[in-house]
């Protein structure tokens, strides 16, 4: 690394320090030799303590490289981007950053010294699990192709204390626990106490003119807080570039404090500051739904005026007060509405901190500005009370609503008359209490709108938005979602990566659409014979897994089916489970003929407050209890209930899965990311036609997916006259499963606690349709059984399924993000 560091161009100085007089870093051997020396400061160290060390070797590895980009990236030679996002989950940082520095060989040599292996110390780091599920892992996997694709992009977002929680299953229910993932500290982020932000809350605002004329607004009396950055490396593979992912923490501002405690208040002291930092405490574990809490609008409102501030500072350092170059230089990748309030803070810093005019400062935001949508859900639409705003943020509420009517204007001379699209595309919406529509608010801000894979991007512009698409077009654009292949193939999956290797060279990992050449191998025998044998090493690792955490024993001889994603009623694992105990009668009814032997899994947080979504986790967990503990069903079937699905886990379970589910209601899944990891690691799909399983299924073929159900079009149909209780009728295997679920043989000793759940399944009003696919499911499911009777033809399936996931590598996904979005103009 050493070396690879002295062939970079000649190093710019930041500022002339003393430090750069000295010797560039030592290896790695001799950097982790010295933290375990002088950093732990004693010799019985704990493996925690040894992770530290070698994390902070790692990181040292880095700085050198981190600094020069820093350097270059403050010099504008590129336009720099913003990605602000209230979540970034992460996972471990450890083997991606020595993947990426190509250090893995040797840290693994290194640690031969201590009598530990790489493969230890990284199962003791910590995930960073600042994110619920899919939003905040793509913005993870976007800051890794970002980097890799040598792009000055920097992560915002907030360093929470707690992260998601930790799930714990305790008599089959979901019991959270708080995530203490920096009590051991983390030696990733490195604290820049210089570039503190101060962020106010609350007071009210003044106006006053000034003699020239001018209106000046004043937002006084505030209670600030200080943001304070905490900055991560970011390495991109192989290239030099270390980008930043800044975090940022709440600290209470010390002159606030001070001033009570001479007053002699010292308890009142200590509670303002805890109040302070309370912001960023804990995240909100709501994945696609929200829950209207004050703290939560702090949080954003937090995130993006400390982000603002950081930007405009740094661009002001570097071209002065002169704004109007600002949009060619920056721009403002929102990561759904979450820091969408970040359009009336660059607003507020632009008119009142720099002095704007109105007309300067609405041109600068609304052309750096950009929106990406993640959902079509409506009880994830984010509304913020009027009253509630008014009170906490006074003058951000002031220029929404100049925003507002100076865009009304434009409806009105788009629609002349129409008084109904004046209130329906009004960003406030009227009733009883007035809301912010923060989805409107970041459209009518940005100049560009994005949805996450192809119909995603269509029922936005047919539906939900469709009177922005048609007064702006122009606007409108898709970016299928997609995943890094360093982490989730090269890292995740080396005895693959490497098979891959050996046969394609090495260049796919980082241009996946090589992966193509991999259906030249089919009829290689050879070839598939080692695809073979590398899936099962993997099914016996993941077993391990499986048994370690859940106590239930998988047979790598068996198929493995599984569902791992956040538990949702959209997700249907309802279906899945349903599709179970339909076996389970099957071999208890002696009909076991052409069934293949596997092993259900299934794996997912609920949101602490969906109570259904929690009777879904402990229906999971009774009818795994029920599968396992007969001997004459085990042969065939076996089921687990993986607690605490997370980054690490998902590294040990998409490389051993023979069958991926995704099998959410058409039209509710924007995307899904999970589905294309498992597709990059040879897993075949089931699945309907939703989100971007879709364009999966464009690019490996009908033959090489197993689609089921309605789609889209058909669901809004059926739901005119949906009647599930005939459907069941109709339906002998549904029956059958649902009767066995009422005769409360899941739940002799709790009776009633599924009773929701079977009432769900029975509404004519049910959303998610269950009944209604449950047959075209069970068939498909048939065939999936069928086609892993003859493990050639599936092997052959799956390597198709990886050659054919190249479309799905995020940096595909950020090239289109550069090219449409962020480099337009
Ligand atoms: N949670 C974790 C930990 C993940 O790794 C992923 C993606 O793989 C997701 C959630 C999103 O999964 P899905 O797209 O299936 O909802």
């Amino acid at each position: 690394r050493k070396k690879n560091a002295k062939t970079k161009a000649e190093p710019v100085m930041e500022t002339a320090v003393k430090g750069d007089t000295c010797e560039p870093c030592d290896t790695l051997g001799a950097s982790l030799a010295r933290h375990i020396r002088y950093g732990l400061c004693r010799d019985d160290h704990d493996p925690e303590e040894l992770f530290t060390a070698v994390g902070e070797s790692v990181k040292e590895q880095m700085l050198d490289d981190w600094r020069q980009t820093r350097i270059k990236d403050n010099q504008y030679q590129q336009k720099q981007v913003a990605y602000l996002s209230l979540e970034f989950l992460m996972g471990r940082a450890l083997g991606n950053a020595l993947l990426s520095l190509n250090l893995t060989d040797e840290a693994k040599a290194v640690l031969t010294d201590y009598a530990i292996t790489l493969e230890d110390i990284e199962q003791v780091e910590h995930d960073a699990g600042l994110g619920n599920g899919g939003l905040g892992r793509l913005a993870a996997c976007f800051l890794d192709s970002c980097a890799s694709l040598d792009l000055s992009v920097t992560g915002y977002g907030i360093r929470y204390q707690y992260g998601m929680f930790m799930q714990k299953i305790v008599d089959g229910y979901q019991i959270e626990q708080p995530d203490r993932w920096l009590r051991h500290g983390n030696p990733w982020e490195v604290r820049i106490a210089h570039k503190i932000v101060t962020v106010p809350f609350f007071g009210h605002t003044e106006n006053y003119v000034d003699k020239h004329g001018r209106r000046h607004h004043v937002w006084t009396d505030t209670q600030n807080v200080l943001a304070v950055p905490y900055d991560v490396p970011i390495p991109g593979f192989n290239n030099g570039r270390i980008n930043t992912l800044r975090l940022w923490k709440a600290e209470a501002n010390d002159e606030f404090d001070l001033a009570e405690f001479n007053e002699g208040d010292y308890a009142e002291a200590v509670a303002t500051k805890n109040l302070a930092e309370q912001i960023t405490m804990v995240l909100y574990p709501n994945d696609a739904s929200v829950n209207g809490k004050e703290l939560r609008l702090r949080q954003q409102y937090f995130l993006s005026s400390a982000s603002l501030q950081d930007l405009l500072a740094r661009y002001v350092a570097h071209y002065g007060k002169d704004f109007n170059q600002f949009s060619q230089h920056n721009v403002l990748q929102l990561n759904d509405t979450h820091p969408s309030i970040a359009v009336p803070e660059l607003m507020r810093l632009l008119l009142d901190q720099y002095e704007l005019t109105w007309d300067e400062a609405w041109a600068i935001t609304s052309q750096s500005m950009a929106y990406t949508n993640h959902t079509l859900l409506p009880e994830a639409l984010e509304r913020w009370s009027v009253p509630m705003m008014k009170y906490m943020l006074p003058r951000i509420v002031e220029i929404i609503f100049e925003i507002n009517s100076r865009y009304l204007e434009q409806v009105a001379h788009h629609w002349p008359g129409n008084i109904e699209k004046l209130t329906s595309m009004s960003i406030i919406e009227e009733g009883p209490e007035q809301h912010i529509r923060m989805a409107y608010l970041a459209i009518v801000a940005s100049f560009s709108v994005n949805g996450v894979a192809g119909l995603h991007t269509q029922l936005l512009k047919d539906g939900l938005f469709s009177d922005f698409y048609q007064l702006w077009p122009e606007k409108f654009n898709n970016k299928t979602n997609g995943v890094t292949p360093r982490r989730w193939l090269a890292y995740c999956n080396p005895k693959l990566a490497d098979l891959i290797t050996r046969r394609l060279g090495k260049e796919w990992i980082t241009d996946l659409s090589r992966l193509s050449a991999l259906n030249a191998f089919t009829s290689d025998k050879v070839f598939v014979k080692e695809w073979a044998e590398i899936k099962l090493a993997n099914k016996q690792a993941l077993s391990e897994f499986v048994y370690q955490e859940c106590g239930v024993k998988f047979d790598p001889s068996m198929m493995f089916d599984v569902q791992v994603k956040r538990i949702h009623e959209y997700k249907r694992q309802l279906l899945n489970i349903l599709h179970v105990i339909h076996l389970y009668r099957r071999i208890l009814n002696g009909d076991t003929e052409g069934m293949v032997p596997r092993c259900v899994l299934i794996g997912g947080k609920a949101a602490p407050g969906y109570a259904m979504a929690k009777q879904i986790i402990k229906l999971a967990n009774n009818v795994a209890h029920m599968v396992n503990s007969d001997p004459l069903v085990t042969p065939y079937l076996r089921m687990a209930f993986l607690p605490n699905y997370n980054v690490s886990a998902m590294e040990k379970i998409c490389p051993g899965t023979d069958l991926s589910e995704q099998i959410s209601t058409a039209g509710k899944e924007a995307s899904g990311t999970g589905n294309m990891k498992f597709m990059m690691n040879g897993a075949l799909t089931i699945g309907t036609l939703d989100g971007a399983n879709i364009e999966m299924l464009e690019e490996v073929g009908h033959e090489n997916f197993f689609l089921f159900g309605l789609d889209a079009a058909q669901v809004a149909q059926a739901k005119v006259n949906y009647q599930p209780q005939q459907i069941i009728a109709q339906s002998e295997a549904l029956s059958g499963v649902m009767s066995m679920l009422k005769s409360g043989h899941f739940n002799l000793v709790e009776p009633g606690i599924f009773d929701h759940i079977i009432a769900s399944i029975i509404d004519p009003y049910d959303q998610w349709m269950t009944a209604a696919d449950f047959d075209s499911y069970r068939i498909a499911q048939e065939k999936v059984a069928q086609t892993y009777l003859d493990q050639d033809t599936w092997q052959q399936i799956s390597i198709r399924n990886s050659a054919a996931s190249g479309r799905f590598s995020s940096d595909n996904t950020i090239a289109g993000y550069r090219d449409d979005i962020w480099m337009k103009k």
